[in-house]
């Protein structure tokens, strides 16, 4: 363990943050990592405890004591190798994890847990700096053939593992960069999209395929759903050419909102405005740019996505932005003896609503109002929620006379996705769950492969929407199944 008396002596230390007016004028990322002495001491913090939840509390299980330790004892080049055991990519978990781990952490029973992502973010960092990030291309290939469909987490962990496990991979995208939502949906300022780049140049050389603007499909993709594509391929040639097929297409069809108005110019998808501004940032000129800047904004959903609308308005020059939740404040404190070590619904504040905006939850949106075919304001009411007697589920109705009407010539719906496309799956004839994922296990034989012969899925495809962190798990654990279908075993790690 790190320091036996470490936790007693030491605080917890939060990662530096470019002031919130400063950083607003840009696009770049605000985060600073700890220094080699901050993060040795945040190792030292680290009470060793004899059951890690921490480490069953991370979805790719890093070995987090362990690489604590090492920090702590300077031995930053193993702690890379522990980190990269489990985690393909820890420079974009150690930046935009929630880190469901430090809400396992056994210290943050009564004192704040180690900062355990600020030291996986200085590991990865110091490791890129020092050169020890390289290629490691497999030493005998298989001369199997693997078309993997999507590019975000899931899809590059699953690629970097099948190449190194000696397989042919080619990932497939059909936007014009790498990815996934990690490129057009987490803002730059969140995530440096030259992070991506970096690792894709290291996966090229370990011999994986990249073909941007490719759809993998049949039929033309359902509104709110991007696509830079300029050629299509068909599921049944790609089975044909292919001697296994993992679909890490994320879960892209966003939750519309069908109420009056909702066709005026000024309604968007979020995801309608995010990947157009990383656009922008990474040098496109785009012709029709959705921008807010002087106007008044409302968010209309409370998560990360709508988080990520506040700061990129906010980042633009918006007048004004609220963002709204349907469902009723969360508490600012959880009862720790019931949620640990669990991840506790309580009230979230993010780097983007410190930059500014009004926040209101338990309110619903009734209308849409505009001139010309342009929106002008929205209407909304409060909302009560009241457990049902009879079912024990939370209902909801409308607070009578709470009706008003709010300046708005911006809407962002930000209300989540409800699954991954559907024609996707149906094109590869993919049995979908009752939510309208694709249909796998993820233990046991056959676990990852869907009903379609050589046909594995992962990450959001599999789970529905979710975290960077659960994508790189599925995408690695779907890599050792697809390599033992193949090979008839897998030293590859789950
Ligand atoms: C705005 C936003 C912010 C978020 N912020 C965070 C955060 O801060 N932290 C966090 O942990 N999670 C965050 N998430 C969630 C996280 O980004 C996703 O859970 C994760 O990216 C899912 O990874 P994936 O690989 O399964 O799918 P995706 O990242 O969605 O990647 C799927 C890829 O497949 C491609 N694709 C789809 N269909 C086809 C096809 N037919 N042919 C070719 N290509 C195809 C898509 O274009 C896309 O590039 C956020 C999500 C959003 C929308
Ligand atoms: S990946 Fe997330 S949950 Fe796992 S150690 Fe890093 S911050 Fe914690």
């Amino acid at each position: 363990m790190g320091k036996v008396t470490g936790f007693l002596e030491f605080e917890r230390q939060e990662e530096g943050y470019e002031a919130p007016e400063s950083r607003k004028k840009h696009y770049k990322e605000f985060v600073m990592h700890l220094t080699d002495e901050q993060a040795k001491i945040q190792g030292a913090r680290c009470m060793d405890c004899g059951i890690p939840f921490c480490n069953n509390g991370c979805p790719v299980n890093n070995i987090i004591p362990d690489w604590n330790d090492l920090v702590y004892k300077n031995r930053w080049r193993e702690a890379i190798d522990v980190l990269h055991s489990t985690n393909n990519f820890p420079e974009f978990t150690g930046r935009i994890c929630p880190a469901p781990c430090e809400a396992a952490c056994t210290l943050g029973i009564n004192a704040p847990p180690v900062g355990i992502k600020s030291i996986e973010h200085a590991i990865i960092d110091k490791a890129w700096e020092s050169g020890w990030v390289i290629p490691k291309p497999a030493a005998q290939k298989t001369g199997k053939k693997i078309a993997v469909v999507g590019s975000g987490p899931s899809g590059l962990a699953a690629a970097q593992q099948l190449a190194r496990a000696g397989h042919d991979v080619t990932v497939f995208e059909k936007r014009d960069r790498l990815g996934g939502l990690l490129r057009y949906g987490i803002p730059d300022f969140k995530l440096d999209k030259g992070l991506i780049d970096r690792r894709v140049k290291q996966m090229e050389a370990e011999g994986v395929v990249f073909k941007t603007s490719v759809y993998i499909g049949e039929a033309d993709l359902p509104k709110g759903v991007g696509t830079d594509a300029k050629e299509k391929i068909t599921p049944k040639k790609l089975l044909k050419d292919f001697d296994a097929v993992v679909i890490c297409a994320g879960s892209e069809t966003p939750r519309d909102l069908p109420i009056p108005g909702r066709e005026l110019e000024g309604v968007y998808f979020a995801m309608e405005f995010l990947p157009q501004q990383n656009k922008v940032n990474a040098g496109d000129k785009l012709r029709d740019q959705i921008k807010v800047s002087g106007k008044n904004v409302v968010v209309i959903g409370g998560g990360d996505t709508g988080s990520d609308c506040v700061g990129t308005s906010n980042r633009q020059g918006a007048k004004s932005i609220l963002q709204i939740e349907l469902l009723s404040k969360p508490p600012v404190q959880e009862n720790k003896s019931v949620t640990w070590p669990y991840w506790p619904n309580k009230l979230r504040t993010s780097s983007s609503h410190d930059e500014g905006c009004s926040r209101e939850w338990s309110v619903t949106t009734k209308e849409f109002r505009g001139e010309n075919g342009k929106l002008k304001s929205m209407v909304t009411a409060q909302v009560e929620w009241k457990r049902d007697e009879k079912t024990g589920q939370m209902k909801m109705s409308e607070v009578a006379g709470s009706e008003r009407e709010v300046p708005a010539e911006a809407v962002f719906l930000a209300m989540g996705f409800v699954n991954p496309v559907a024609s996707l799956l149906e094109s590869f004839g993919v049995e979908k769950d009752a939510r309208g994922n694709a249909k796998a296990t993820t233990d046991g034989v056959g676990c990852y492969a869907s009903n379609v012969a050589k046909v594995f899925v992962a990450g959001d495809t599999r789970r529905g929407q979710s975290l960077v962190v659960w994508a790189i798990r599925e995408g690695r654990q779907a890599a050792r199944e697809v390599d033992a279908f193949l090979m008839g075993a897998s030293v590859l790690p789950r």
